[in-house]
């Protein structure tokens, strides 16, 4: 079977290795793994989130509202802007997904910074997209503007905070980039981290109503990493009403289910929640970058809920994620984007404690 000549070009993304793989390979207890590998919020699920998805279980049968009417208008609420200009998806991953759809053709491109999430290149592709990537891993302004001037790109990317870096970019420079770039070019602003950002450093708090007043502009937000809900896939997107109707064309009907509903309008509740994720975060963040100036290693300055470490030459990260794994530790090796690097997602602190104790058995 010949499948589309696209699909050679595409690899099929690795995500970050569940507790049962490592539990069936190694035959550690499940409750003695610890996963710090896909940015998952180590204070679990809103407690007020599990009562409502247990008060809502018995509604499974039924198929979720198709307008998301409560959802959207929460979020509307929260971000100043109207309900119409709100779209759901299946994690904002879906909703990276529509905009690929509804705008590319075969052979455009669409640009984006060297490292970045791995899904902006797989839709792209996808659709028979080309990618171009900024020289830096970091997002630069003018590298940005020089490669739009170049190539025209139908798409681009800011990732701010950056997925798998954890640098970011502030709403100043994003401005920059939006101002030099004509209204031909959809500029997504990714904030899946922006809660960490906004609540480190206002500079770089990007909120939904700065932009939507752009023609070509959309802001995505989930609710996988600061509102706990990797696993119920619901995120966002929110732009100008031309930008969402579009969006809706290419939209399948109830993407979201009954209760991922239930859960992501609960959440949005419980900011207290969120707050108390941050500030464990805040906290335990500061443990991992003294580890590494206490082991002579560089990290990346983070604004997300992971912190990537950048190793010398003399350390294999390929090595260390390998022999961290044997020991029920999964952490993210960047080796697939060119680096000597790991990316930790910061958990509570008795897992982080075993990160430390066990990296520290590998290096000596
Ligand atoms: C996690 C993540 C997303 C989306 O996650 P969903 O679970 O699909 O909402 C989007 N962008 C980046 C950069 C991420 O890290």
């Amino acid at each position: 079977m010949k499948f589309r000549n696209v699909l050679d070009d595409i690899k099929i993304y690795e995500a970050g290795k569940p507790i049962e793989l490592v539990v069936r390979e190694f035959g550690i207890a499940p409750q003695d793994v610890v996963k710090l590998a896909s940015n998952e919020n180590p204070k679990g699920t809103s407690p007020k989130v599990v009562e409502a998805l247990k008060a809502n279980a018995h509604r499974a049968f039924l198929y979720p509202d198709d307008s998301m009417y409560e959802l959207k208008e929460a979020l509307s609420t929260r971000y100043g802007v109207q309900s119409t200009q709100v779209v759901i998806g299946a994690g904002s991953d879906q909703v990276l997904e529509l905009i690929s759809r509804a705008l590319l053709e075969p052979n455009d491109k669409v640009l984006m910074s060297q490292v970045t999430f791995a899904m902006y290149e797989v839709y792209a592709k996808q659709m028979g997209a080309k990618i171009i990537k900024t020289p830096s891993y970091r997002h630069i302004v003018d590298e940005f503007i020089d490669a739009y001037r170049e190539h025209k790109p139908k798409i681009l990317y800011i990732c701010t905070p950056n997925n798998p870096t954890g640098d970011a970019i502030t709403k100043e420079n994003v401005f920059k980039i939006i101002h030099a770039i004509d209204k031909e070019t959809m500029i997504v602003v990714d904030g899946a981290y922006m809660e960490y950002a906004a609540a480190k450093d206002e500079a770089y708090r990007i909120t939904p109503q700065d932009l939507i007043g752009f023609e070509n502009v959309i802001y995505l937000g989930t609710f996988s990493k600061a509102y706990g809900l990797g696993g119920m896939r619901v995120g966002y997107g929110i732009a100008n009403e031309t930008i969402i109707k579009a969006l809706h064309k290419m939209r399948p009907p109830f993407n979201i289910t009954t209760l991922s509903l239930v859960a992501a309008i609960e959440a949005l509740k419980d900011e207290a929640f969120v707050c108390d994720s941050i500030a464990l975060h805040q906290q335990e963040i500061e443990r991992y970058e003294a580890f590494a100036h206490t082991h002579g290693f560089e990290y990346i300055e983070s604004y997300t809920n992971f912190i990537t470490y950048l190793f010398p030459d003399t350390m294999d990260s390929t090595e260390i994620a390998d022999r961290l794994l044997h020991k029920g530790v999964i952490v993210r090796n960047l080796a697939s984007y060119a680096m000597n690097a790991l990316r930790i997602t910061i958990g509570t602190p008795v897992q982080n404690s075993r990160f430390f104790e066990e990296f520290e058995k590998i290096i000596k």
